[in-house]
């Protein structure tokens, strides 16, 4: 099988998977579990991903509300206008 890696501690594709995220070199004493490392790829795209979702929610949002926002000065001043105008004859 095409299962080994490249060793960067020795160079040698030495390394093994011994179960799960656990990696091991038989040529010297290279260990690397996966699963307990922060900086692994898989939790950066994770980041990533998310971040991207958030970003993606947060434009969409402000997109309607800039939407809502363009179409309701072109309505509210027509229905403001009439207690406005009744205004100053009260007064
Ligand atoms: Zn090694």
């Amino acid at each position: 099988m095409a299962d080994n890696i490249e060793c960067p501690k020795c160079g040698k594709k030495t390394v093994v998977q011994r179960k799960g995220d656990l990696y091991e070199c038989l040529s010297c004493d290279f260990k690397r579990d996966f699963s307990e490392l922060p900086e692994q790829p898989k939790s950066n795209n994770g980041g990533v991903f998310w971040t991207t979702v958030v970003a993606t929610i947060v434009a969409l949002l402000f997109l309607q509300a800039r939407d809502v926002a363009s179409k309701a000065p072109k309505l509210e001043p027509q229905s403001f206008h009439a207690p406005v105008t009744v205004q100053p004859t009260i007064n």
